[in-house]
């Protein structure tokens, strides 16, 4: 994450250093952000096709065992 770089605006210090509750509260929230960032960065047709190769793996296997 590029909040590495930022700076904090109340005690001048790097955000992701956590100095003061701002700090914390801004990483927090960037962490935060870039974490469901990545997954709205996923194609939702690929997860959805992701888990219908799995439930096809699945059933396959219970098939097979069965
Ligand atoms: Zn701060």
């Amino acid at each position: 994450m590029t909040y590495d770089r930022l700076v904090c605006a109340n005690c001048a210090a790097p955000v992701s250093e956590g100095r003061c509750p701002v700090c914390r509260a801004n990483r927090e929230r960037l962490q935060q952000e870039g974490f469901f960032g990545g997954l709205g960065g996923v194609n939702p047709m690929a997860l959805i096709a992701l888990l219908a190769v799995l439930i096809a793996a699945v059933a396959l296997l219970a098939h097979q065992t069965a």
